[in-house]
C-alpha cells in the first residue's frame, strides 16, 4: 500500500491526526493547534490561507510529526504524513470550488442579476438558466433544482457554498458561472470573481484533459491556473468582506489545495519531461462504486444487510457481464 486517500475526516481519524481541518480557530489564537497534517498551517503565525511563495508554513512543510497516536496503518512500510493524501475531487469539487460555485451564484443574487423576486423564485431563474446552459454545450447535470439548501444560504449571513449530491455538478455550475459572468460589466469584486471561475475551471480542466503523466510545459500551465485561482478567490473573499457580506469562505480546503499545487511545482522544479498527476489519487470512481453499493444495503433486511448485499451485488455484477459478452 503507497497511500490512503478519501475525504479529510476519514484521513484525520485513521491517521490519529493532532493536526486536522478540526483544529481551526477564527483567528490565529496562541493555541491554535493547526489544521494540516503536511505543515504547520493554521498555527499562530502560520496562515493557512497564505498562497505566496514566501507564506510561513511552506518552510514547516513535512518538517513536524502531525500524529497523536500509532494509528492503524502506521505499521506499513513507508508510513509517513504524506501517506495520507489531499485528493482533488475531495477538495475542489466537494470542497473550495463548490464554495466558490456556491458563492457566485448568491453573488448574482446580491447584485440584482438573478431576476426578480423572493430568493427561492430568483435561485430557480438561475437554475433554469443553468439547465438551458448545460444542455446546450451537452454538459451533463445531475441537480434537479437549486434551493437554499443546495446553496446552504439558509439565512443572508451564511456562507455559501454548493451543498448538491454530485461533484460533477460543481464543475457543470463552474462552467455555467463563467458564461454568465463574462456577460458582466467589469468591476473589482465580480472580475476577480470571473477570473477565480475561469481559472477554476482551467486547472480542473487540465488536470483532467490528461493522463496519469503529465508533459512539463501542461502541468506548469496547470499549476499556474491553480495558483491563480487562489489568488483571485482570495481576493474576492477581500472584496466580500469590505462589503460586509459572508461569501467566498477561506475554507481549510483553500490550504489542501495549495499543498496539491505545490506538489505540482515540487515536481517541476526537479526538471522532469513529465509529472504524475495528482488526480491519480482522486477518489470519484471509488466513490461511485460505495454510492452503488450503498443504495443496494438501502433494499435489503437490516438483519441481513451484508448477505443479501452482496448477493445483489452479484446478481447486478452478472446483469451487467451478461450485457458485455454479448
Ligand atoms: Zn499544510
Amino acid at each position: 500500500m503507497m497511500a490512503m486517500k478519501g475525504d479529510w475526516p476519514i484521513l484525520a481519524k485513521v491517521g490519529l491526526m493532532e493536526r486536522f481541518f478540526g483544529r481551526k480557530t477564527r483567528s490565529n489564537a496562541a493555541n491554535a493547534g493547526g489544521i494540516c497534517h503536511l505543515c504547520l498551517g493554521g498555527q499562530d503565525g502560520f496562515p493557512y490561507h497564505d498562497f505566496s511563495a514566501e507564506a510561513r508554513w511552506r518552510t514547516t512543510y513535512l518538517r513536524h510529526d502531525p500524529f497523536k497516536g500509532v494509528g492503524p496503518l502506521a505499521c506499513l512500510p513507508h508510513h509517513s504524513p504524506m501517506f495520507y493524501r489531499f485528493d482533488v475531487f475531495h477538495c475542489c469539487h466537494k470542497g473550495i470550488m463548490a464554495e466558490l460555485a456556491g458563492s457566485a451564484l448568491v453573488v448574482l443574487m446580491d447584485l440584482g442579476l438573478a431576476g426578480a423576486g423572493d430568493v427561492p423564485t430568483q435561485l430557480t431563474a438561475l437554475y433554469n438558466e443553468m439547465v438551458t446552459f448545460c444542455s446546450r454545450n451537452r454538459i451533463p447535470l445531475h441537480m434537479t433544482d437549486l434551493t437554499r439548501q443546495l446553496v446552504n444560504l439558509m439565512k443572508d449571513a451564511d456562507y455559501p457554498c454548493g451543498a448538491w449530491f454530485k461533484g460533477a455538478d460543481t464543475s457543470a455550475a463552474c462552467r455555467f458561472l463563467e458564461f454568465r459572468y463574462a456577460q458582466l460589466e467589469p468591476q473589482a469584486y465580480t472580475q476577480a470573481i470571473y477570473e477565480a471561475i475561469c481559472s477554476a475551471n482551467q486547472f480542473l480542466r487540465g488536470l483532467y484533459g490528461h493522463g496519469l503523466w503529465i508533459r512539463a510545459s501542461d502541468a506548469q500551465m496547470i499549476q499556474a491556473s491553480g495558483l491563480k485561482f487562489v489568488s483571485q478567490y482570495v481576493t474576492a473573499a477581500h472584496h466580500a468582506l469590505v462589503l460586509e457580506k459572508t461569501r467566498f469562505k477561506l475554507a481549510p480546503k483553500l490550504h489542501a489545495l495549495l499543498h496539491i499545487i505545490q506538489y505540482l511545482r515540487d515536481e517541476l522544479a526537479t526538471g522532469a519531461q513529465w509529472v504524475q498527476s495528482p488526480i491519480q489519487w482522486s477518489t470519484q470512481q471509488d466513490e461511485d462504486f460505495v454510492g452503488k453499493i450503498s443504495k443496494l444495503s438501502l433494499a435489503v433486511s437490516s438483519r441481513t444487510v451484508h448477505a443479501q448485499t452482496m448477493a445483489k451485488y452479484a446478481t447486478n455484477f452478472w446483469e451487467h457481464w451478461k450485457d458485455w459478452k454479448s
